[in-house]
């Protein structure tokens, strides 16, 4: 049997966990665990499924999905198509116009559900399936902890035909390589902007008690900014490090991932290149402009919001820079690298 090629992704730990591979695999071999990191390189239970070790039928169906096998792209800007500020009137992370996009289009039946994450008090998540414009509300804020969202998409797949994939920028492209490859039920993609991500534990054992001296349960809202993190806690304070003093403990495929802006989602939402309390806007395709145009009305507008798409593309640059590590795996194991050099 030939082996999936995303077992070197994996045995090099630059999978990203974003789970296209457990979704789109037909024998239902693959489970991924919270962290990529947990897996074993040299324990194949990750291709058991129950009591059938041998399960894998060798179909390369999960290779033809894998972002880290398709490669990135060295210009994230040349598919965009408009870039402006938008606002909402959903109290959200920055603008809340991913929770307002979303929750229009299933409001007017335009899409039947989303897959997002919610979270509790103690900033545990869950990977959710929405079909109720009110209830994705519940879902808003960024957590910066990663969650494999498109692993959540096997059962969608079976239950409902206008599927929308709310996800950082290696979800959002795993999301894309689905919909072309397998399954086309993905009728929309909204990628977020994502310079890293943490796991559950290390943020939460490491991060905020020890670096940031908080208790978890008192933070509300955590933030990158000015090169600080932040927690903001309930009673409104905000406590802020340097960022270098939280990076290193990103999860480890962040540290070799060349993709900013999710160059593969239909519309692009973040809140950088916008002034506080406004999200940025990208739109990347005439399935981009179709959507947003069905729920613009509901949003406050910003032609050209400041300081600009210009400190997007700056910060695009350094985190390409950073991630030297992927050509060196790419040229190992002949991966497409999309222009990336
Ligand atoms: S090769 Fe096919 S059966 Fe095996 S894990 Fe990949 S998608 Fe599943
Ligand atoms: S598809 Fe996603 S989860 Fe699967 S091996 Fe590739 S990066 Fe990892
Ligand atoms: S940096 Fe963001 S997009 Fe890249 S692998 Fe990490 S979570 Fe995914």
């Amino acid at each position: 049997m030939v082996h999936p090629k995303i077992i070197d992704v994996i045995n090099n730990d630059v999978c990203t966990a974003c789970g296209a591979c457990a979704s789109a695999c037909p024998a239902g071999a693959i489970t991924i665990g919270k962290a990529a990191e947990i897996r074993d390189p040299e324990d194949l239970t990750l291709y058991t499924h129950g009591a059938a070790p041998n399960v894998c039928e060798g179909c390369l169906t999960c290779s033809r999905v894998c972002p880290v096998i398709d490669g990135f792209m060295d210009d994230e800007f040349a598919n965009v198509e408009q870039f402006f500020g938008a606002k909402s009137s959903i109290k959200g992370q920055d603008g809340g116009v991913t929770t307002a996009l979303v929750s229009a289009l299933l409001a007017k039946g335009e899409i039947d559900c989303v897959v997002a994450i919610a979270r509790d008090d103690a900033w545990g998540t869950e990977l959710v399936v929405y079909t109720d414009p009110e209830e994705i509300k519940n879902a808003k804020g960024t957590k910066y902890t990663y969650d494999s969202v498109l692993s959540a998409l096997t059962e969608p797949f079976d239950q409902y035909e206008k599927i929308a994939v709310i996800g950082v920028p290696c979800q959002a492209h795993g999301a894309r390589m689905i919909q072309e490859n397998v399954n086309d039920k993905i009728v929309l993609i909204v990628g977020l902007l994502c310079m890293e991500s943490f796991h559950h534990e290390t943020m939460i054992e490491k991060i905020i008690p020890e670096i940031l001296e908080l208790n978890i349960e008192d933070v509300e809202k955590m933030d990158f900014g000015g090169g600080k993190f932040w927690a903001y806690t309930k009673d409104g304070e905000g406590h802020n490090v340097p960022i270098k003093d939280v990076a290193p403990y990103a999860r480890n495929p962040c540290h070799h991932c060349c993709d900013y802006t999710s160059v593969f989602a239909d519309i692009s939402v973040g809140s950088v290149g916008a002034p506080d309390g406004w999200n940025s806007v990208f739109i990347r395709n005439e399935v981009g402009k179709k959507y947003f145009k069905m729920v613009e009305n509901d949003l406050e507008i910003m032609e050209e919001p400041k300081p600009g798409i210009g400190l997007v593309k700056k910060l695009t640059t350094m985190k390409h820079k950073n991630s030297g590590h992927y050509l060196e795996v790419c040229e190992k194991f002949s991966f497409e690298t999309n222009g990336i050099r």
